[in-house]
């Protein structure tokens, strides 16, 4: 599998605001932000998609999540309230093909998101 945008942010090859980091994920800012807060949590392994994720990510996937919470929560908009996305294949939108979840926060959402 040939490196994603995400793998070469992750191995420092290419610029990014990284924001936090552990042996299981990073996160930095959306290059092209749609919120006030819009952080990506990107696991360090590359998966493509949540189609491709499988028993043994449980963990990872869970820890992504945990992750978002704990940044929203550094953020300050624990209480307000956030959304996370996972984005998965054309019909959502997916443009890079490394599972990550945005974190949005800072303004509304609406919901159903349309
Ligand atoms: P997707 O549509 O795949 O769920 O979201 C991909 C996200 O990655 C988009 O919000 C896009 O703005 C962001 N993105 C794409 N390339 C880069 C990059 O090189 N650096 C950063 N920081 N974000 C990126």
């Amino acid at each position: 599998m040939t490196d994603s945008i995400f793998t070469k942010i992750i191995k420092r090859e290419i610029p990014a605001n990284i924001i936090y980091e552990d042996e299981y994920v990073v996160a930095f800012e959306d290059v092209n932000p749609v919120a006030p807060i819009h952080i990506l949590i990107v696991p360090q392994k590359q998966i493509p998609t949540i189609n491709d994720a499988n028993l043994e990510d449980t963990a990872l996937l869970g820890h992504v999540i945990l992750t978002a919470a704990k940044l929203a929560n550094q953020r300050g908009v624990s209480e307000n309230g956030y959304r996370l996305v996972i984005n998965c294949n054309k019909d959502a939108g997916q443009t890079v093909f490394h599972i990550h979840c945005h974190l949005l926060g800072g303004r509304i959402f609406n919901w159903p998101p349309g």
